[in-house]
């Protein structure tokens, strides 16, 4: 079943790509080249020049100075006002994140959008200890570790360090406090304090329960790609991930071998299980790999493998692991991929037998039908 055939150009991804990010980087660049090229040329325009405009003239020609130097002023406000509008990357960018975004309750929407408080000792994570990372409640990103999290008893989560980058920080309207947003997608988390002595880092990110999501570690994840031996040895070499195994899922058959699931009538897939640690590596993460060593746009099957045992999807744990599998093939769909992955809920699930494991590092073999490309910038 596993033919060692190549896959040959079953491969509409790469020009897909290269459509898309010819597309996003023409828009880039006229509109960033034009916008500063316009600034640039209506600033430099009317600037006085020091051998026609005396600027140390007397008082009473204040009246001409005005007058020569109104065109000045007013190409100065319009150049400003085209330069604002010239910056549409940063709105592309995030139209296609709102995508992401996980609706919300009328509650967490008070906190989040309109950057309200919960009430103090209220919140699921005040005195929360496990293993894992918080994301944010409303775009998913990772923003805080356990191993940062720290018992302040202010009534709220406390933690002395985000994850690098996850966090910005902006003057509070109050004048006093300092507000802390996550950078993906300016979610309010709550307000960051210096100083307080609580931890070598001397910095306490006082954070809403409500504005979080935990992720425990380890946690799991199952992804069907066509043979799983191709699957495996692609996550089985990633940082974060602890461990892999190889198996057969989404049929009612009970424990099957693979001589009945080539036969493609016991409705299993073959599957790759990953066992993974979310603080090291986010379930996006294995995502964008998944989609990246195999052809989603593919209905029949893998490359040369075909049979509904070799069909694309993703088998995914509560609500979190599904609403970002949802987000990353919305995000594909955007860039105009017909992606064939099918979304499924957590089945049971059937190791195959020890000839299949770790197939490619046993043998020294290289996958035959599963090469990455890359296609996501992360
Ligand atoms: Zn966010």
């Amino acid at each position: 079943m596993h033919s060692q055939s190549s896959k040959g150009s079953r491969w509409p991804l790469s020009l897909h790509l290269e459509e898309f990010e010819l597309g996003g980087k023409a828009i880039q660049q006229n509109s960033g080249h034009s916008g500063n090229r316009n600034c640039q040329v209506q600033v430099r325009g009317p600037v006085p020049n020091k051998h026609t405009q005396d600027w140390s003239d007397a008082p009473p020609r204040f009246y001409d100075r005005v007058m020569k130097t109104l065109p000045l002023m007013l190409a100065i406000a319009l150049s400003v006002v085209s330069c604002q509008a010239a910056e549409p990357p940063a709105q592309v960018n995030k139209q296609v994140n709102h995508m992401d975004w996980k609706p919300l309750t009328p509650e967490e929407r008070r906190v989040i959008e309109q950057k309200g408080t919960e009430r103090p000792f209220s919140g699921t994570y005040e005195h929360h200890s496990e293993h894992g990372i918080y994301l944010c409640k409303r775009c998913g990103h990772a923003l805080y570790r356990s191993d940062s999290k720290f018992d302040s008893r202010c009534g709220w989560p406390s933690f002395d360090v985000e994850v690098p980058g996850a966090v910005l920080r902006h003057p509070d309207p109050d004048g006093e406090r300092t507000e802390i947003v996550c950078a993906h997608c300016g979610a309010h988390l709550g307000h960051v304090f210096l100083g307080e002595g609580f931890t070598e880092r001397n910095t306490r990110h006082c954070v809403n329960s409500i504005s979080l999501e935990f992720v425990p570690s380890p946690e799991t994840a199952y992804f069907a790609g066509g043979c799983f031996w191709g699957v495996e040895h692609h996550f089985h070499k990633l940082p974060g991930v602890l461990s892999t195994e190889v198996g057969y899922m989404g049929g009612d058959f009970p424990h099957p071998t693979y001589e009945q699931v080539c036969t493609g009538t016991t409705g299993h897939l073959e599957a790759a299980r990953i066992i993974y640690d979310p603080v090291l590596i986010t379930y996006r993460d294995l995502l964008q790999l998944f989609f990246e060593i195999h052809d989603f746009t593919q209905t029949d099957g893998q490359g040369p493998d075909i049979g509904p045992q070799y069909l694309s999807a993703v088998f995914v744990q509560g609500d979190y692991q599904r609403r970002e599998a949802a987000a990353v093939i919305a995000q594909l769909e955007k860039c105009h991929y017909r992606v064939a992955t099918a979304i499924r809920s957590h089945a049971p699930w059937y190791a195959a037998e020890n000839y299949h494991q770790d197939y490619y590092a046993k043998t020294g073999k290289q996958p035959y039908c599963h090469i990455r490309k890359k296609i996501f910038d992360k």
